[in-house]
C-alpha cells in the first residue's frame, strides 16, 4: 500500500469509508482488552510459584550471618540476597543494599532524603529556590511522577538510538547547578527498549556537573530481561565506569526482582559507592530495623544463584517473545510503508514504543478505547503528561493472552489508520 500522504483526497475519503465500516464491526463485538501496563501475565507469575514451597514450617530459617530470618537484625540485607542481587546488578556484594519490595520506593526515598537532608553534606534541596532534573523522553511515567511530586522542575532531553542526547546532557549539567539529577533506564528502556551504547555510558561516567550533589538515577529495571537467545543487548557497568573516570559517587543504581519473581512481592536493591551507601545506611537505620528477610531468603533459596535466575528469565522470555512478535508482525503487516507511524522492535524489556504522526496520539488512544482497548494514556511517557508532539504511545504486550493480544493489535492499527486519515483530510 502507498504512503497515505501520497493519496488524493478522493482516495483518502474512500479509504475512510472502508476503515470506518471495519471499525464499527469491531466495536459491535463489545471487547474489553488492556495493553496499558507492563504487568507480567498470570502464566509468568506461575513460573515463580515454586518459591512458595522453598520455605515450609520445618525449614531452617537461619541465614548465612547466623541470624534467624524471622527476627529483627541485618539492616541492609542478608548475605545470600546480597550475593544474588549483586550478581544480577553486576556489582561487588559490598556495594549493595537490599531493601523491601519495590525499587520505585527506593528511588522515592533517595529523592526524599536529598530534599530533607541533602546529599553528602550539600544543602537540602528543599531549602533551594530551584531544583531541576533531566528527563530523557519518552521515559517512565512513575519516575516523572516522583520528581513532579517534590516540585522538581523537569527538563526534557530527547532519546536517540544510543541513549539520551549526551551533547545536551553534558552541556546542561555543566552550566546549571540547579540540575541535581537525571532519570535513566539504561537497558531495554521504558518505553523504547533502547540500550545505552558504551560511549553513552562512558560519557555519563565522565560528566562534570556544576552541582556537587548531582547524581545519575540509573534504574536498571530490565537488566536481564532479554526476549531472544541470539539477539541480546549488552550494557557496560556504570559504577565501574564512574570509578575509572574519577567520579565514584556519581551514580545510584537501582533494580528489583519485580519482573523476575512477583511484582510487589519481590526484593529491591540499590548499588553505589562506599561513601554513598554509608550515607544511605545512616539514614536507613532511623527509618527501619530491617526489611523482610524471610522474603530475601525465599528468593535466594529459590533461585540458588545468578545462573538459576538467568535460566528462570529464559522461561519468561519464552512466554513474552510470541506476544512481542505478534504485535510487531501486525505493525509491520498493517502499517509498513504507510508512513503514518514508526516503532522500534526491542530485544528485551516490557514495551514497544510507537510514534504516530504529530498530533494524533491522544486521538488514537481514544479511538482504541471506543473499540474496547485500553492503552497507556498518550502523554504518559513525558514529564507532566505533556508530549509536545502528541505522538508517542506505549504498547505493553505482556499481560493479555496471545489471542487477546492479536485482536488488540488489530484494533490498535485500525485506530492508527483512521486517525491518520482524519488528520490528512484535515
Ligand atoms: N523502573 C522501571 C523502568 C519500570 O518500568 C518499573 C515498572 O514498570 C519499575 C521501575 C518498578 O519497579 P519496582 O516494582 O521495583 O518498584
Amino acid at each position: 500500500m502507498a504512503a497515505y500522504k501520497n493519496l488524493s483526497v478522493e482516495e483518502l475519503k474512500e479509504l475512510k469509508t472502508k476503515l470506518d465500516a471495519e471499525f464499527e464491526e469491531v466495536k459491535a463485538r463489545g471487547l474489553n482488552l488492556d495493553m496499558s501496563r507492563g504487568k507480567p501475565s498470570a502464566e509468568q507469575l506461575n513460573l515463580s510459584m515454586g518459591m512458595m514451597d522453598v520455605l515450609t514450617s520445618d525449614t531452617d530459617l537461619i541465614c548465612q550471618e547466623g541470624v534467624d530470618c524471622r527476627n529483627y537484625g541485618v539492616l541492609d540485607g542478608i548475605t545470600e540476597a546480597k550475593q544474588l542481587l549483586a550478581d544480577m546488578m553486576e556489582v561487588p556484594k559490598q556495594n549493595i543494599i537490599i531493601f523491601g519490595n519495590s525499587s520505585l520506593n527506593v528511588m522515592y526515598d533517595q529523592i526524599a532524603r536529598a530534599m530533607t537532608h541533602g546529599v553528602l553534606g550539600s544543602t537540602p534541596w528543599a531549602k533551594l529556590d530551584k531544583v531541576k532534573f533531566l528527563c530523557p523522553v519518552p521515559g517512565y511515567d512513575r519516575h516523572f511522577a516522583i520528581t513532579e511530586h517534590f516540585g522538581i522542575e523537569m527538563i526534557n532531553v530527547p532519546m536517540t538510538a544510543t541513549g539520551p542526547d549526551m551533547d545536551i546532557v553534558e552541556k546542561l549539567v555543566a552550566e546549571d547547578d540547579a540540575i541535581k539529577g537525571i532519570w535513566c533506564v539504561p537497558k531495554y528502556s521504558n518505553p523504547q527498549g533502547i540500550t545505552y551504547s558504551d560511549e553513552t555510558v562512558r560519557r555519563f561516567a565522565r560528566l562534570k556537573p556544576a552541582a556537587k550533589d548531582f547524581r545519575i538515577y540509573w534504574d536498571n529495571a530490565y537488566g536481564i530481561h532479554h526476549l531472544y537467545e541470539d539477539k541480546q543487548d549488552q550494557l557496560i557497568e556504570i559504577l565501574e565506569e564512574c570509578e575509572k573516570a574519577g567520579n565514584p559517587n556519581l551514580a545510584y543504581k537501582f533494580s528489583s526482582t519485580s519482573k523476575i519473581s512477583f511484582p510487589g512481592s519481590g526484593i529491591a536493591a540499590i548499588a553505589s559507592s562506599d561513601e554513598n551507601l554509608a550515607e544511605i545506611r545512616k539514614q536507613m537505620q532511623v527509618q527501619t530495623i530491617g526489611h523482610d528477610k524471610v522474603n530475601q531468603l525465599r528468593h535466594a533459596r529459590f533461585f540458588g544463584d545468578i545462573n538459576g535466575m538467568v535460566e528462570h528469565m529464559r522461561k519468561h522470555a519464552d512466554i513474552l517473545r510470541p506476544k512481542f512478535d505478534a504485535v510487531l508482525e501486525t505493525l509491520d503487516r498493517e502499517l509498513g510503508g504507510l508512513e503514518i507511524g514508526s516503532w522500534i522492535a526491542p530485544r528485551g524489556g516490557y514495551f514497544i514504543s510507537f510514534d504516530s504522526m504529530e498530533g494524533c496520539a491522544k486521538a488514537i488512544v481514544a479511538k482504541a478505547k471506543e473499540a474496547g482497548l485500553v492503552m497507556t494514556g498518550a502523554g504518559a511517557t513525558f514529564p507532566y503528561g505533556k508530549d509536545p508532539k502528541d505522538s508517542n504511545i506505549r504498547i505493553a504486550p505482556s499481560y493479555p493472552t496471545l489471542e487477546d493480544l492479536k485482536v488488540a493489535a488489530e484494533i490498535f492499527v485500525l485506530s492508527v489508520k483512521i486517525v491518520s486519515v482524519d488528520k490528512l483530510l484535515g
